[in-house]
């Protein structure tokens, strides 16, 4: 069970170090953790947990080794402030930054070859939702990853309904369920849910039996409501 925390755009470097420094003292349960500062408090962070076994996470990552590529981060940087994995494909990616299925797998392929771990993200907006098109969605996503990436055990995807991340509304744990068993069934690796995970309700999602753990957003901002969310999942 892995509980990755994205912290998205929040926590400039000497808060990160102060959050990170927490994290060492609380009480985790027995989930593995992860936490995805932004690219300038990644240093901080890794310092902070340095000899733990929190590993620390990027939220994106280019393609290239190194380039012209005014803005980016390349894995091998990543992997010099030792950092351990990265997420790609978040959805505020695709929406705002225009991140496509084919450079989610390019992202994911380069990260992977420079030993990084990543956390693919795919998931359906409401609309597509709605209209009936969620099958068809993952089989889309998924199916980009699973024919663009070597075999290997260094990824795990995130399903993170678009209309549940930062809204407050949560995936049902059926809804869960059904999305983490198409997936898998795409594309045989461990998957997270994503998409207003808290305190309150990563028990149950945990509990689903092809929930592997998650990737939380706004509660892993919060050291007691993120460790919470981590003994929760411990139980399942
Ligand atoms: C996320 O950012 O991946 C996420 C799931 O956010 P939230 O938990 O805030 O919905």
């Amino acid at each position: 069970m892995l509980i990755a925390g994205n912290w998205k755009m929040f926590k400039g470097p000497g808060e990160a170090g102060e959050f990170c420094r927490a994290l060492r003292d609380a009480d985790l349960g027995t989930v593995d953790v992860v936490v995805c500062p932004p690219y300038v408090s990644l240093a901080a962070a890794v310092q902070a947990l340095a000899g733990t076994e929190i590993g620390v996470a990027a939220q994106n990552v280019h393609w290239k080794a190194d380039g012209a590529f005014t803005g980016e981060i390349a894995a091998p940087m990543l992997r010099e402030l030792g950092v351990y994995g990265t997420i790609v494909g978040h959805s505020e990616r695709r929406q705002f930054f225009g991140e496509t299925d084919e450079t989610v797998v390019k992202r994911i392929v380069a990260a992977i070859e420079h030993g990084l771990h990543v956390i693919a993200c795919v998931g359906e907006t409401e609309a597509e939702r709605e209209a009936g098109e969620t099958e068809a969605v993952l089989r889309r996503q998924v199916g980009a990853i699973a024919d663009g990436i070597p075999e290997t055990d260094d990824l795990v995807i995130a399903y993170e309904p678009v209309w549940a991340i930062g809204t407050g509304k949560t995936a049902t744990p059926e809804i869960a369920q059904e999305a983490h068993a198409l997936v898998r069934s795409i594309l045989d690796v461990p998957v997270l849910y994503g998409g207003s995970v808290k305190p309150d309700n990563a028990a149950e999602l945990a509990a689903q039996p092809d929930v592997d753990g998650a990737l939380v957003g706004g509660a892993s901002l919060d050291l007691e409501s993120f460790a919470t969310i981590c003994r929760q999942a411990s139980h399942s």
